[in-house]
């Protein structure tokens, strides 16, 4: 299997160079040349897998260069913890994508990520430097995917007071090889601070450098796998319909992969917070950009999503089978609050204000003829003030108070490039 670029002016490469390269040099996205089709077979006995058997199956055309039992291993070792399909409603069911390390679906991509690299720098001399940009979650699950990876070092950049203090601890705490640098701006300032320096020619020249961010080969498509997961725990055929809380697009458009692949797949809900580019882009077709906007569903605060082209690639560039395929919702944050409490009180399921922004849009657009899944994407104590607003109280899970006693560790810095140059290159 080769990548090419969706800006169509860089070589095609082969898995391992998009893994290492990330980004590909004309700033588009590595998109595979053709979505591999699962077999009537595989499709009619899908359902009696495993998780890692699953994975192995969908993954292995894109990641041809790993050999078979590599790739077993790998699978073994990224999905060894459990993503249950949790009856909510009648009509609908949580995803519940947080039960990994670092308590976000995040890990699935990171881990994976990590995995392949590991697998990849066995034959490698030149130390590789990671940058990453995080809204929240991927800054500690790329740290914890990387902790301790050979010949790695990470760099994470994520904004101040911007994500919680529980994520920061996550992301602040491990040390070794991973630095974190807390960022006075908002995230799309750290994500163009990353971009420029993939950019930069003299910090290429003397440094391997690389991103894992959701943009990565390797995260993207690991994130197919539990979709088709989430088809295997359901048990029985209705038309489907996936709502997904949304920030860079790339857990979503990996959902839209998933139904290339040829898995039973009606549509899908594209669920956003007030930073709502892309509902607004599927009512009238315009892509038109605002500021971003702090809310409550923090890790989606993105005005600019980095997967938005492999949604238009995936659909040819036709924007009316995007408009088949997608519809757009976005919540503000007070609807954020009571939808929380709403599902509290009517069902005794607690939401955390991402996977809320789902299921309010399953709830306001699901057919009566539909079947929703809503991917519950963090664990809700991971924004834990938030929570406090909308349920008096809220118990503090083991894992948490362990976290909140550790010490951070942060280098703090102004939204400057030279500033992030002299810690890369320290
Ligand atoms: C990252 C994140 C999202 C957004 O996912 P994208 O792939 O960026 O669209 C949603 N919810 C949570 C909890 C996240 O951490």
């Amino acid at each position: 299997m080769k990548f090419f670029s969706t800006n169509g002016n860089s070589p095609i490469v082969g898995f391992k160079e998009a893994v290492i390269n990330s980004l590909p040099s004309d700033n588009g996205l590595y998109f595979p040349e053709y979505i591999p089709q699962v077999s009537a077979d595989f499709l009619a006995s899908f359902r009696t897998r495993t998780l890692p058997e699953l994975a192995f199956e969908m993954l292995r055309t894109f990641t041809s260069e790993i050999d078979d039992s590599s790739l077993r291993k790998i699978t073994e070792e990224v999905f060894d913890f459990k993503i249950p399909l949790v009856q909510v409603e009648e009509n609908i069911f949580s995803l519940e994508l947080f039960h990994g390390p670092t308590y976000a679906f995040k890990d699935v991509g990171a881990r994976f990520l990590a995995r392949c690299f590991r697998h990849f720098s066995k034959d490698k001399l030149q130390e590789t430097t990671i940058l990453v940009a995080t809204s929240g979650d991927t800054g500690g699950a790329v740290a914890n995917g990387f902790y301790g990876v050979e010949g790695v070092r990470v760099i994470i950049l994520y904004p101040s007071g911007k994500v919680s203090e529980l994520q920061e601890k996550q992301l602040t705490t491990l040390d070794g090889n991973i630095t974190a640098l807390e960022v006075d701006g908002n995230f799309d300032d750290c994500q163009a601070l990353v971009k420029k320096a993939f950019l930069d020619k003299e910090l290429n020249a003397q440094l391997q450098l690389t991103s894992a961010n959701s943009i990565n080969i390797a995260r993207w498509i690991s994130q197919s796998v539990y979709y088709a997961w989430a088809l295997n725990q359901l048990g029985y055929s209705k038309e489907v319909v996936f709502s997904v809380p949304s920030g860079n697009y790339g857990n979503i458009t990996a959902g839209m992969l998933a139904k290339k692949m040829g898995f039973p797949i009606g549509r899908y809900l594209a669920c956003s917070n007030a930073n709502d580019v892309v509902p607004r882009y599927l009512s009238d077709e315009q892509f038109d950009p605002k500021p971003t906007i702090t809310t409550y569903a923090n890790a989606m605060d993105v005005s600019l999503p980095s997967n938005f082209p492999r949604m238009l690639e995936i659909h040819g560039g036709s924007y009316d089978s995007i408009k088949q395929d997608i519809q757009g919702f976005s919540l503000g944050d007070e609807q954020i609050l009571e939808t929380i409490k709403q599902c509290w009180g009517a069902n005794h399921y607690m939401l955390d204000p991402h996977g809320a922004i789902a299921y309010a849009g399953l709830k306001t657009l699901l057919r009566p003829t539909e079947t929703g899944v809503f991917l519950e994407t963090a664990h809700p104590i991971k924004f834990e003030p938030t929570m406090k607003l909308a349920l008096d109280t809220i118990e503090f899970p083991t894992f948490a108070t362990e976290l909140m006693g550790r010490t951070k560790k942060s280098i703090k810095m102004k939204v400057d490039f030279e500033t992030f140059k002299s810690v890369i290159l320290a």
